[in-house]
Parts: structure tokens; C-alpha cells; sequence
């Protein structure tokens, strides 16, 4: 670090989609809760490619305050992809990333500063009460993280989101993942280093409407699978060693009561019919879950940026400038 600049730099990374009615609001509230910390701030918000007014809203408050840089994006690219642009642009010793509506109550980001402090280089955000969520929300995510760990070798905690603080560490291992199905909280157990959860009340969403429908949210859940477990391909040898292996007891067991009994059992159409659709439907299955992870290969294959910026706002904020002529020096 430079000499003139003692004091790191924090980041804090915002996904905007559809936001307009919370943003000033949140930023408000943001501002407040980060006044008092000892550090140099930068806000990065994210367009998502926002339908509503949410990129007004975004240029007036960047044009009133000098620590706030906006990407907007060319279009509509998702949540995860949108906070991947913000971590990428940020230039922050620490990089905090939340949601823009409240959710996740930006006073914690003092709590998770102080972690850092002692030498913690992640500190997410565990959901003690999610207030506000429907039971059906809370059942999914619920069978979801006993799903995914129990399939994948990196172990992700439940009741986490994204809202989390990063050291620059953390930030430029996640730079080189540059895969397109991203699952952040998932990347982040995988990157390692010392990693603390923090215990908040999630709270209701401030205003607006949640941007994750049940489709979003199920593509969310496969990406997660699906990229950090082969799990799903091996059910697969599994399901069809199954199969077999019913198929085999039938035939025995049909030969013994055909020997003993003299009963036709096996030639019922009944049996034959079952048998045809079991193993029409596990094949069917495994297909389905081999065209997934093609699919995948093929996506990254392209080898497509993971997103299209359309403009960037406050480029040339002093806390980039800063850092720029720390690093010249
Ligand atoms: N978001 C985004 N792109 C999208 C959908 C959502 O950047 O396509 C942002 C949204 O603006 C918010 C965060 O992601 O800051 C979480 O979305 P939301 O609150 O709708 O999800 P929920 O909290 O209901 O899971
Ligand atoms: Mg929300």
C-alpha cells in the first residue's frame, strides 16, 4: 500500500435488476451504516440491464456522490453474472457484496469489516430468521443444501446467501474461475482460505418485487449441483445397475416359480410392459442428465465473455484513482 493512502480500500458490490423504487433508499442506508468505519469506500452498482428507472436512479446518485461507479449492462444477465461484473470492476482491499433491497441489513457490514480485521478473509452472512419468506422458499432451500452436500466434495453451509465479505485474496482466486454456470457461494467454499460465518436477521424486502421466480431459483439449484458435483452422472450408472439387477431377480424368480409352480408368471404382459417402461424411463433419465452436463461443455466451449457492459460510470473516481497511482508508485 501507499504511503499517502494508510487506509484500505472497501468495496461494496450492488446487482440492481428492476430496482428503482429501494436504490436511493438502500444507498441512503448503505452510506449511513459505512460512515463510521475507518476506511476508504467505493460503491459499485450493477444494472442488470433494468427495464424500470433503475439506471436513472443509478446516474443521479453517482453524479452526487464521488465513491459511487455504475456498470451498466447491456442486458439482462442475472444475478449471479451481475455480481461476478461488480466483483470483477472493484478495486477495494475488501469487497462486500450485497443485494440492493434490504434484505441483507447493510450494519453488518461493520460486523464483517471487524472479522476481516482479525484475519479472516471471507465472512458471509448466515440467515439466523428469514422474515418474510414464503414456507414454500424455506422447504426448498432447506432440501436443497442437504441435496447439494451431500453430492459434492466442496462442503457449502445452508441459510448462506452471497451477502458476504471477500479479502483481495479471495477476489483474485474467484477472477480465475471464469466459468459461465456460476453459483458464487459455492466458488467461494471451493477457493478455500479462512472463511467465518456471521449470524444476521434477514429481513423483508423494502419495497418492490423479488426478481427470483421459481425458474430462476430452480436454474440457480442446478447450477449449483451440476457444477460442483458428477454426482448426477453417476446416479445414473447407478440407476441403470438397478435396473438390471431387477431385471435379473424377475427372470430368476420367474424360472423358480415357473419350476415349482408350473405358473406362465413371466409371460404376463403385465411384467413385460412394466420392465419396457422402467428401463425406457432410466435410460430417458440418464440422457437427460448427460445432455445437461453436454450442454455445459458446450456453453463454455464458445468461450463467450461472461457479460456485455454497455457503459461504466465513475471510471475515474478518486478511490480508483488512488489506487491506480498507489500502484504506479
Ligand atoms: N438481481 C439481478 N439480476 C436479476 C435478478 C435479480 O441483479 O436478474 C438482483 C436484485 O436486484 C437484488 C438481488 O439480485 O439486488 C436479489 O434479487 P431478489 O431480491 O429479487 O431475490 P430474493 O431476495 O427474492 O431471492
Ligand atoms: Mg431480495
Amino acid at each position: 500500500m501507499h504511503s499517502d493512502n494508510p487506509q484500505p480500500l472497501l468495496s461494496v458490490v450492488v446487482p440492481c435488476y428492476n430496482e428503482q423504487e429501494v436504490l436511493r433508499a438502500s444507498h441512503q442506508r448503505l452510506l449511513a451504516a459505512l460512515e463510521p468505519l475507518d476506511l476508504r469506500l467505493e460503491i459499485v452498482y450493477v444494472d442488470d440491464g433494468s427495464t424500470d428507472g433503475t439506471e436513472a436512479v443509478l446516474r443521479r446518485i453517482q453524479a452526487t456522490e464521488a465513491r459511487v461507479r455504475v456498470l451498466l449492462f447491456a442486458r439482462n444477465f442475472g444475478h449471479q453474472i451481475a455480481s461476478t461484473a461488480g466483483i470483477d470492476y472493484a478495486r477495494g482491499d475488501a469487497v462486500v457484496l450485497i443485494d440492493a433491497d434490504l434484505q441483507d441489513p447493510p450494519e453488518v457490514i461493520v460486523q464483517m469489516v471487524e472479522q476481516w480485521r482479525e484475519g479472516y478473509d471471507v465472512v458471509y452472512g448466515r440467515r439466523t430468521c428469514r422474515d418474510g419468506e414464503s414456507a414454500f422458499k424455506l422447504v426448498t432451500a432447506s432440501l436443497f443444501y442437504r441435496m447439494i452436500n451431500r453430492l459434492s466434495d466442496t462442503p457449502i453451509p445452508p441459510d448462506v446467501g452471497d451477502f458476504r465479505l471477500m479479502d483481495r485474496k479471495v477476489v483474485d482466486a474467484l477472477k480465475q474461475m471464469p466459468e459461465h454456470d456460476r453459483f458464487i457461494r459455492g466458488m467461494v467454499s471451493w477457493v478455500g482460505f479462512r472463511q467465518i460465518a456471521l449470524p444476521y436477521e434477514r429481513a423483508k424486502r423494502f419495497a418492490g418485487t423479488s426478481n427470483y421466480p421459481v425458474r430462476k431459483m430452480l436454474r440457480l439449484a442446478l447450477d449449483g449441483i451440476l457444477s460442483f458435483s458428477l454426482g448426477p452422472l453417476r446416479a445414473a450408472s447407478v440407476l441403470g445397475l438397478a435396473a438390471v439387477a431387477s431385471a435379473l431377480a424377475i427372470l430368476f424368480g420367474g424360472g423358480v416359480l415357473w419350476l415349482v409352480a408350473g405358473s406362465p408368471w413371466l409371460s404376463s404382459t403385465g411384467t413385460i410392459l412394466a420392465a419396457v417402461l422402467f428401463l425406457g424411463g432410466v435410460q430417458l433419465v440418464c440422457t437427460g442428465i448427460l445432455g445437461e452436463y453436454v450442454g455445459r461443455i458446450y456453453r463454455e466451449s464458445k468461450r463467450r465473455p461472461l457479460y456485455v457492459v454497455r457503459e461504466e460510470l465513475g471510471a475515474q473516481s478518486p478511490a480508483a484513482l488512488e489506487v491506480r497511482s498507489a500502484d504506479a508508485a
